[in-house]
């Protein structure tokens, strides 16, 4: 059975609280920049996914971001800061990242450098190193100016499950927990942003986004990708972890299978239950007639709609049914790794 969202509503201190959505108008960001300052927790609208926000140098802060998640204590945090921000306050600057800076932020690209250690150790798990993202969305900069601070923020939603594109999504996952989400409507981007390490000689992908390898490298001349080994701890901890699922039974079927998809369909409602069909838009062409969610044409429409779509599915199906999409490489890299992921297979 699908049980999409929790019905707790419990704050962090045990204590029933009202969770405002606000849009970022003056009284909000007044009210956020006091929650803020007293180590509360902010949820704000980016133009990835919402995140979850608190005081990057407040451990307790920081904690409770942690514990409200219900996050892995080895699963480092990004810090967000404004475009005019200081960053080599926080962290080293090697001289090709100053072309990245230049090239694609404020934007979806979180870079990873070697860390000043001026922010709580919480924020990186005790590594030596700070991710640091500078967001476009005009909700998320008017955020960091009111605080005019760092703000840790992973995305606003519970360790594991799909990450949230609206307001409504935070709530979803965190109504009566958090006391404000900064409403900026949908995250028109979709999935999470580019991590890259910048702490070697050539810059490293480690979670793939709408920054692409291809783009990276032809700013830099060269950009690898990140592929962990079996034994090894992981360089970024929050790949290891199953991630983004909806809370729905699941079935997955490979490209060439939708003959077999058609069948687990037709059992699952031959059973009384409703299922379905997760899909690109031609194959939601060759299932009409059945129950479709089209996840669209182009790699950056995928994005745009994977994670709205993963929650419409765990909310109307008795069973998600997902069709692999057919599209490879660049922007596909980071929508494939999260589909596959949601269903539970590696990529
Ligand atoms: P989320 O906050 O849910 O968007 O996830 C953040 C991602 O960035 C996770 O995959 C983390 O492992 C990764 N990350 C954050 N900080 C670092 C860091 N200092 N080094 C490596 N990976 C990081
Ligand atoms: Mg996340």
């Amino acid at each position: 059975m699908c049980s999409p969202t929790r019905t707790t509503i419990r704050g962090s201190r045990g204590n029933a609280m009202k969770t405002q959505i606000m849009p970022a108008d003056e009284r909000a960001l007044r009210y956020a920049g006091e929650l803020i300052a007293a180590g509360e927790v902010v949820a704000f609208h980016t133009e990835t996914v919402y995140g979850l926000g608190a005081d990057a140098a407040n451990d307790e802060a920081v904690k409770k971001v942690f514990a409200l998640k219900g996050r892995p204590a080895d699963n480092p945090l990004i810090v967000h800061v404004h475009p005019d921000y200081d960053i080599s306050q926080l962290v080293e600057t090697p001289a090709y990242t100053q072309i990245l800076r230049e090239r694609f932020l404020p934007g979806p690209l979180t870079m990873v450098y070697p860390s000043k250690g001026r922010v709580s150790p919480y924020v990186s798990c005790g590594l030596d190193t700070l991710s640091l993202r500078v967001p476009s969305s005009p909700v998320a900069q008017a955020f960091l100016r009111a605080v005019d601070r760092p703000i840790a923020a992973p995305s606003a939603n519970r360790s594991k499950h799909v990450s949230p594109v609206t307001a409504q999504h935070v709530a979803d996952d965190f109504s009566g927990e958090i006391p404000l989400i900064l409403d900026g409507g949908a995250s028109r981007g979709g999935i999470e942003s580019t991590v890259l390490d910048c702490t070697g000689s050539v810059p490293q992908i480690l979670r793939a986004g709408l920054v692409t390898r291809e783009m990276i490298a032809a700013a830099v001349g060269d950009c690898g990708v990140y592929r962990a080994v079996r034994g090894e701890k992981p360089k970024s901890p929050g790949m290891a972890y199953k991630h983004y699922a909806p809370s729905c039974r699941t079935a997955f079927f490979a490209r060439g299978e939708e003959d077999a998809a058609r069948r687990c369909y037709g059992s699952e409602e031959g059973r009384g239950g409703t299922p379905y069909l997760l899909c690109d838009h031609a194959a939601a062409q060759r299932f009409a007639g059945l129950r479709v969610l089209d996840l669209g044409d182009s790699p950056e429409e995928m994005a745009a709609k994977l994670y709205a779509l993963l929650r419409e599915g765990e909310r109307r199906a008795t069973l998600l049914i997902a069709v692999e999409p057919h599209l490879t490489g660049g922007v596909m890299d980071g929508v494939r790794n999260r589909f596959m992921r949601a269903f539970g297979r590696e990529t």
